[in-house]
C-alpha cells in the first residue's frame, strides 16, 4: 500500500544533485477546486518556486468530489516523512469514498513532507528543517518553508 502512496513521485539523490532534478511528472495538475463533481481523483498540488527541485516535491493529493454540494474537509499527513500510518489511512479513506454517498469534498494530501519521505526521515534532507516547525512559512524561502506558504485557494 505504500508504494502505490507515492508511486508516481521517485527520488531525486542528494541536495549537491538538484541541479538534475526532473521535471514534474505529467498528468492532472487541476487543483481540487477545479476538479469535476461526483468524481475522484489524484494529483500532485505543485510546491511555489522556480528552483529545481519544487517541481519533484509537489503533494500527492486526492480528491473525492461529491456529487452534492457540501462543505470541504481538508486531511493531511506526512509533515514528518517517516510516520507512514497516517498516509496509509488516506489511501485506505479514499478507497472507500463514493461521490455518490457524498455531500461536499474531500481534499487530503497524502504526504505533506515528499523530500523528507523519499530520504524516509523526519526532516527535509534538502535543507534539514522540520516542516512542524516552519509555520506560516514562506513563499520565497527555502523547500520546507515553500511547502507550508500559503497555498492558492479558489476564487470566492
Ligand atoms: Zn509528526
Amino acid at each position: 500500500m505504500l508504494a502505490r502512496l507515492v508511486a508516481h513521485l521517485r527520488p531525486l539523490g542528494p541536495a549537491g544533485a538538484a541541479a538534475s532534478a526532473p521535471a514534474e511528472e505529467g498528468g492532472d495538475t487541476t487543483p481540487w477546486w477545479d476538479g469535476p463533481v461526483g468524481t475522484k481523483r489524484t494529483y500532485l498540488h505543485p510546491v511555489p518556486g522556480a528552483d529545481a527541485w519544487a517541481p519533484g516535491r509537489g503533494l500527492p493529493t486526492l480528491v473525492v468530489r461529491g456529487d452534492r454540494p457540501g462543505p470541504t474537509l481538508l486531511v493531511t499527513a506526512g509533515v514528518h516523512g517517516d510516520e507512514y500510518e497516517p498516509m496509509a489511512a488516506i489511501q485506505r479513506v479514499f478507497g472507500e469514498l463514493q461521490p455518490a454517498e457524498l455531500a461536499g469534498t474531500v481534499v487530503m494530501v497524502s504526504c505533506c513532507n515528499v523530500d523528507a519521505y523519499l530520504s524516509q526521515s523526519r526532516e527535509a534532507q534538502v535543507d534539514g528543517a522540520n516542516l512542524a516547525r516552519v509555520f506560516p512559512g514562506s513563499a520565497e524561502g527555502t523547500l520546507t518553508e515553500r511547502v507550508r506558504a500559503p497555498a492558492p485557494s479558489p476564487a470566492p
